[in-house]
């Protein structure tokens, strides 16, 4: 249906909009009435170091079953709790989670958060964050922060200087979904940032022939800035070997783990600490 509105308009209500609505309703409401602490849960993907295949780090991706709605996705509920002061609690819970977790992991694993733009310019989050890295005893420099194209783009000026005061408490800052945000190259490079997540779809384009020559471009972009570069969504072999050639520092995808448990997570530090499936020799057998 089509409906004129004031001023000429013309405003469509399709009903896979209406379908969308209404489920964003429904998330809304179900985070309202949640005890999010009790709710939500969190998962760990494992961040490869290229050059020698060691974990370097895990990035910490929350969950969430409620008992209304079963599962929803991440970016489905994110999306929602960004309206509300929702998002607030979620980020907490999942950082009071994450470094918990942290204390069971060896000390040169770093523990990477996704925060959203309205926590990069949250003085309460910023605080909140300082005080939890004290309380745990926890080393800052392990922790990145990780926060997308998007978010910093909205506003540029006052993204620059959360950035910045999320660097002086010691945390790391990168940029996430690099190359999904239109933002200039210009402006990257003037931001305060420590390191890039390249986004998936440059990555699956490296299989392709031009795919490759633009992801070559990004990676020696950040380097050139000064900024290491976090490969997402690595799938296949090949996408691995590219990676490793075009001098890429650090990676993660289903390749090498999906998103697991901190039980699973353990196991798998275990089991790379006697046999490292992804480092040096296991790249050359690979790429004979
Ligand atoms: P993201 O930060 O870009 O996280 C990467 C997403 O890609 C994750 O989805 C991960 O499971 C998925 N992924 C990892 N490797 C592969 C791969 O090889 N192939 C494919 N196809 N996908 C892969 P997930 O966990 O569903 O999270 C979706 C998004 O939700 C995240 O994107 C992030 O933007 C947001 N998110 C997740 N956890 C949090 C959180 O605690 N706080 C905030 N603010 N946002 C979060
Ligand atoms: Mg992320
Ligand atoms: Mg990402
Ligand atoms: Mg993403």
């Amino acid at each position: 249906h089509a409906k004129h509105v004031e001023g000429g308009g013309v405003c469509v209500f399709s009903a896979a909009l209406e379908t969308a609505v209404r489920a964003d309703r429904a998330i809304e409401v179900a985070l309202q009435g949640s005890t999010l602490e009790d709710e939500l849960t969190i998962v760990f993907q494992p961040i490869i170091e290229l050059a020698s295949g060691r974990l370097s780090a895990v990035e910490v991706l929350v969950r969430w079953t409620s008992p209304v709605l079963g599962e929803v996705s991440a970016a489905d509920f994110i999306a929602v709790a960004e309206r509300s002061t929702a998002i607030h609690s979620i980020t907490r819970a999942v950082i009071r989670k994450g470094l918990k977790a942290a204390q069971h992991l060896p000390d040169d694993v770093a523990v990477s958060f996704n925060i959203s733009a309205c926590d990069l310019t949250s003085a309460t989050t910023l605080a909140f964050i300082r005080r939890e890295i004290e309380r745990t005893g926890i080393d800052p420099g392990r922790i990145w922060l990780e926060v997308t194209e998007t978010a910093v783009m909205a506003n540029a000026e006052t993204a620059a200087q959360a950035l910045q005061a999320f660097r002086d408490i010691g945390v790391h800052v990168a940029l996430d979904d690099f190359g999904t945000g239109y933002s200039s190259l210009g402006y990257v490079q003037r931001l305060p940032l420590d390191k890039v997540k390249i986004d998936r779809s440059f990555v699956a384009g490296l299989d392709g022939t031009d795919g490759d020559t633009i992801a070559r471009a990004v990676i020696t972009f950040c380097h050139t800035i000064g900024l290491s570069c976090v490969a997402e969504g690595v799938e296949t072999p090949s996408q691995w070997r590219m990676l490793q050639e075009a001098g890429c520092k650090h990676a993660q995808g289903y390749l090498f783990s999906k998103p697991l448990t901190l039980d699973a997570l353990l196991a798998l530090c275990t089991e790379w600490e006697r046999q490292r499936p992804w480092g040096a020799r296991q790249r050359q057998r690979g790429a004979a």
